[in-house]
């Protein structure tokens, strides 16, 4: 009983080590569209938190501006990522009465597109009212890293081209703002290898 006990916990430790330890990277270009105000350094930020949520599952991302050039052309794996409204701090953004999306994806016919659209003034107004004390002191850096758990929360809608949610992690249903500006989100172990499966089937460019 207890060797297969400890045979268990072994092949858990296996299993989540291959999955920190991803065996090759897809590469994806982000081409970010923003309509509106954006914060250099917020933008920097939100780069850096859906890569650290996203390459434990062997995604990587190219950011572009609209306009620039794609590298490796048409052949690319590309998704297009519009922000509306204003992308910086503020510090008296609209209070919303009810819940609402962060963000949304686009959809022909049942199937996912890679279109995805962030209401930044909503995602602002939840990392603002979520602050206090010394969050003060790094406003758009936490601006930024809430923009980039709703990126990397609508990039794993398009690359595995599912609505689901998980029960935890960033892939849930709803982030409080507290959520969205707070201690780590990492994805859970399931989305991680839908993910991988996702990127294998697509054959994305390594
Ligand atoms: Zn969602």
């Amino acid at each position: 009983m207890r060797s297969v006990l400890v045979s268990t916990i072994l092949v858990a430790i296996v299993a989540v080590a291959g999955l920190a330890i991803p065996a090759s990277t897809s590469r994806l270009t982000v081409v970010m569209d923003f309509k509106g105000p954006w914060s250099p350094p917020a933008a920097r930020e939100m780069q850096k938190e859906s890569a650290r949520i996203l390459s434990p599952a062997g995604l990587s991302i190219d950011w572009k501006m609209r306009g620039e050039a794609i590298s490796g052309g048409a052949d690319a794996n590309f998704v297009v990522m519009t922000f509306h409204g204003s992308c910086q701090f503020d510090s008296e953004p609209p209070v919303y009465d009810e819940l609402g999306p962060y963000a949304s994806i686009r959809e022909t016919n049942g199937e996912v597109q890679p279109f995805g659209d962030v209401d930044c003034t909503r995602v602002v107004s939840s990392a603002r009212y979520a602050m206090s004390g010394s969050d003060f002191d790094r406003q758009n850096y936490l601006v930024g890293r809430a923009l980039g758990r709703v990126v990397a929360h609508e990039l794993v809608h398009m690359v595995t081209r599912s609505e689901d949610h998980a029960h935890g992690g960033v892939q849930k249903a709803a982030l409080s703002g507290r959520e969205l500006i707070g201690a780590p989100l990492p994805l859970e172990l399931a989305e991680v290898s839908q993910i991988r499966r996702a990127l294998a089937a697509a054959q994305f460019q390594k």
